[in-house]
């Protein structure tokens, strides 16, 4: 069997979703389909999410009823069938949107809804085509802890219950939702912002599937972001462990969590064009390249902190360890570090919430100094050519390098 999970931009309109029953409709083999919300719904989700205001809500709502109900309209003949079903979803985004409480649970009960609504809108559609299949809910197979917005997998769990869907696949095609589980109380939970990826993982990983194959707007995978360099070219095939670092890095292409659980149980990852099925795209297995080209990436909206000593010691060890037991309490991820003898600076992803509160702390034992808004580019496998061209730009706040890989921090 196999694993397709379409992201959304592959299910943003009528057009969108016609093309994926197109491709669904040729396939012969057992397949499980996980689909994200469509278009930019969860962006709109999240706005719903934290909106203080009832106008605000009930417009965002709004937009969202509409946008939807657009596309429902182009699609079936008849929208009987599925407009009670949504009608539901979107009051249930209401109701959740107007709890009060913790904030992260919260986020998870209402953003979790735009793949639910995607989901049913995709099973019904193809159920309207002839292409036979059956909706299940993620949330009742992807076990995870209570970390709201960041779920932790419970796999033991996750893949007793994941494995109960075998005897289904043997005549139907699964759909299902991306991006999210649940707790062991029943509380939905999703796996972290493009997360659908990993939910492909996790449940090619537990059917033991023969591939996993995301279907994207890009060709493949590219050695740049073809919006940023024209000469992007697309990997044909791709070693685990190079696909793991880039997104490391941040290439957005794949979710950084999708290539473990695959990598582990030796199950070809394939990223593909879904405008172009037919093309072959980048086959991600366990293979050798000898003289990979340069590999650029860029991350945005990067902060850089630095922690600075105010009582003319040297950072040693000891400050050290008060840093990173900060950075695992909160849970932030370094992207790049470099150490001097007075301070010590660090470069992280930006949200707002959770640097201020670690700056706050970190501000107790060290004179504390941040600036945002930066671009980290990372050139892997670098040549003279990208390495000359990256290290002389502008404005680079932060600079390193090793044998293998250049990484500058830049503003802008
Ligand atoms: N819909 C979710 C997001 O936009 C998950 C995904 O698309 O992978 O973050
Ligand atoms: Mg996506």
């Amino acid at each position: 069997m196999r694993v397709f999970k379409f992201g959304g931009a592959s299910v943003k309109n009528a057009a969108a979703l016609r093309n994926v029953a197109s491709i669904l409709s040729s396939q012969k083999d057992p397949l499980l389909v996980v689909v994200s919300a469509m278009g930019k719904t969860t962006n709109t989700l999240e706005l719903i999410a934290s909106a203080s205001e009832k106008q605000t809500l009930s417009r965002e709502i709004n937009i969202l009823r509409s946008y939807h109900h657009e596309i429902i309209d182009l699609l079936f003949d008849k929208a009987d069938g599925v407009q009670p079903t949504l009608e539901k979803l979107f009051n249930q985004i209401q109701v959740e949107a107007n709890k009060k409480g913790d904030y992260d649970q919260k986020y998870d009960q209402v953003v979790s809804l735009g793949e639910v609504i995607s989901s049913v809108i995709l099973s019904n559609f193809l159920t309207q085509e002839g292409i036979e299949n059956e909706w299940i809910d993620a949330r009742h197979y992807i076990f995870t802890d209570n970390t709201f917005r960041e779920g932790k997998v419970d796999w033991d769990k996750t893949q007793r219950q994941i494995q109960q869907l075998l005897p289904i696949l043997n005549n139907k095609i699964i759909i299902t939702q991306g991006f999210i589980g649940a707790t062991e109380n029943n509380l939905t939970t999703t796996l972290g912002r493009e997360g659908s990826d990993f939910t492909a993982a996790i449940f090619g990983a537990c059917l033991d599937a023969e591939s996993v194959t995301i279907w994207k707007d890009v060709p493949g995978v590219m050695n740049a972001d073809p919006k940023r360099l024209s000469a992007a070219i697309v990997f044909e095939e791709l070693p685990f462990q190079e696909a793991a670092e880039m997104t490391y890095y941040g290439a957005s292409v794949i979710h950084p969590k999708t290539i473990k659980p695959l990598a582990n149980r030796d199950i070809p990852l394939f990223v593909k064009s879904f405008a172009d099925p037919s093309a072959d795209g980048t086959k991600i297995h366990d293979c050798k390249i000898d003289h990979l080209p340069p590999l650029i990436v860029f991350k945005e909206n990067q902060c850089l902190i630095s922690c600075k000593v105010t009582d003319y010691t040297f950072i040693d060890e000891h400050h050290l360890g008060i840093i990173f037991h900060a950075l695992s309490e909160k849970n932030i991820k370094v992207n790049v570090m470099q150490t001097s003898a007075i301070s010590f600076s660090f470069c992280v992803d930006f949200r707002e919430d959770k640097i201020t509160s670690l700056v706050k702390m970190l501000g107790e034992k060290f004179e504390v100094f941040y600036n945002t808004g930066l671009t980290l580019i990372t050139v892997k496998n670098y040549d003279q050519k990208t390495f000359d061209e990256y290290r002389l730009r502008h404005e680079v706040v932060l600079e390193q390098s090793s044998r293998s890989t250049l990484q500058v921090l830049i503003k802008r």
